[in-house]
């Protein structure tokens, strides 16, 4: 938190205005401290285990956050953490998406040096990894463009800006400029890795960059996105004011940014750009079976709260929706186990990446179940949900004998008690970070669809079932049991 205090270049804009210091903000301050879980889990005793790893290019123990990952186990280690740091925070904790970055990096430029022969960019990753595993430094990843018209490639675009691109090269570095959308937890990062967004052509090469750069640079702009009932942060007090963690998203604008080669990790290397996009959006695929179903645990838990508190929680009607609920949150994550156990291997000497089929299962179901989860909580908690009167209410001293009364059930529990379950309902099931996030983050749901049209196999499954079927079918001699086609980046 010392760390990112005061700014000096960045400017960070929250509802117009300029924040100086993003901990002491009443706006910021809830996403600050849902980073520093991540931070604090390498210390706490039940998450120690788990979030921490040792790195090989450091030669000691570094937060997970930062690792890159060595086998199946780091990456079904990851899943847990992210569940458990679900519990701890109740929102998104925004570290992941950096970290995802650097794994795509390490595969990425591992792989140009394997195939191509061309170490520049692996050496120089390495030597930003060891800086940032050192320092235990707090990553944003920076994918989505802005992307102007959606049919058009970067090249092809009326604002040349659409999508972040060189637009000088220097001696000692680029100069970069355009704009990151739906950024998760920039204004409170160290560091930014920008990475590209969409399979390339030669004509989009500019584009097609990968770099990375300190927050506090002259020519960072962050636009903090605004987020449902935001302004109740503002309020201050305990119960409605969000005295525990959220996150937030926010557009990062670069204007003419520079950029030293050594921080730079992909130039124009168009033909890279698809396998990049690939690589990361699989990796934040599988994460999300972590930290959502970490987030189903608190909202199932919170149903079942208010359902003692009316004394319903033993009614079969009300059993039936809490079973419900927690199999579409095992079903997430279980998937995502499924893409962790299911790793392989990208490059000769590791490089271990997720299942792509099962990562883009994970992100469907992410991308349905939570709006279900959601609809069975709010079944359960009643209409006060969307009408219970406000924290000012409850400690006006005239209405709180009569709250108090009047928003009562089973008398073991009383009518705080119940406002601090159902707002904490609200501000989960309804969260950014448990509805709208779910569909989109990591990809929307028509990017998963076609990675698992192109990663199943309808051909093989097709053969299998003419041989049933008495057809002529010619045996494939794949031992595997699943129908699967290699993704790009198996290839
Ligand atoms: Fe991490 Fe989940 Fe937030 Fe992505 S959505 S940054 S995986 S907590």
């Amino acid at each position: 938190m010392e760390g990112i205090k005061k700014r000096e270049h960045a400017e960070i804009f929250v509802l117009g205005k300029r924040v100086d210091d993003v901990t002491a903000h009443p706006f910021l301050k809830p996403s600050v401290k849902s980073f520093k879980a991540t931070f604090d889990a390498a210390f706490e005793e039940d998450t120690r285990g788990l979030a921490r790893a040792y790195s090989p290019f450091v030669g000691e123990e570094v937060n997970r956050f930062v690792h890159i990952h060595q086998g199946p186990e780091d990456l079904v280690a990851k899943v847990k953490l992210l569940r458990k740091l679900s519990h701890k925070t109740g929102t998104c904790f925004q570290r992941c998406v950096g970290w995802d970055a650097l794994n795509t990096l390490y595969v990425i430029s591992g792989k140009i040096a394997e195939r191509e022969g061309r170490k520049e960019y692996l050496n120089r990753f390495i030597e930003y990894l060891k800086y940032v595993q050192r320092n235990d430094l707090a990553l944003a990843g920076a994918m989505t463009d802005v992307k102007g018209v959606r049919t058009l490639r970067p090249s092809e675009q009326p604002n040349r800006d659409a999508y972040v691109h060189v637009v000088e090269e220097k001696a000692g570095g680029i100069v970069v400029r355009g704009a990151k959308a739906n950024i998760t937890g920039v204004a409170v990062v160290d560091e930014v890795v920008v990475m590209p967004t969409r399979a390339m052509t030669e004509r989009d090469a500019e584009y097609a960059v990968s770099f990375a750069i300190p927050l506090d640079t002259p020519g960072v702009k962050v636009v903090v996105g605004r987020q449902i009932n935001d302004g109740r942060r503002l309020e201050g007090g305990e119960i409605d004011g969000l005295p525990y963690m959220f996150n937030h998203e926010g557009l990062l604008i670069l204007e003419d940014l520079f950029v030293p080669w050594e921080r730079v990790f992909l130039y124009k290397e168009w033909r890279w750009a698809a396998q990049f996009v690939e690589v990361f959006s699989n990796y934040h695929r599988q994460g999300y079976a972590g930290c959502k179903s970490g987030l189903g645990d608190v909202i199932i838990g919170t149903a079942h709260g208010l359902a003692r508190q009316l004394g319903i929680a033993d009614k079969p009607h009300v059993q039936e929706k809490l079973t419900e609920m927690v199999f579409l949150n095992e079903a997430i994550y279980s998937a995502g186990l499924a893409a962790s156990w299911e790793a392989r291997r990208l490059l000769k000497n590791g490089g271990w990446w997720v299942d792509p089929m099962y990562a883009n299962v994970t992100k469907h179901l992410v991308a349905r179940f939570p709006y279900e989860v959601a609809k069975l909580s709010h079944d359960i908690a009643g209409g006060l949900l969307g009408t219970a009167p406000s924290e000012a209410d409850l400690k006006n001293p005239e209405l709180r004998p009569l709250l108090e009364k009047y928003l009562q059930g089973v008398p073991e529990f009383t009518a705080e008690e119940r406002l601090r379950m159902l707002r904490l309902l609200e501000n989960t099931s309804l969260s950014v970070a448990y509805l709208v996030e779910s569909v989109h983050g990591a990809g929307s749901p028509q990017a998963q669809r076609i990675s698992i049209q192109r990663v199943y196999d309808f051909q093989r499954a097709e053969a299998i079932a003419r041989r049933l079927a008495g057809l002529k079918a010619e045996a494939s001699g794949d031992a595997r049991a699943e129908p699967r086609r290699p993704a790009e980046a198996e290839k």
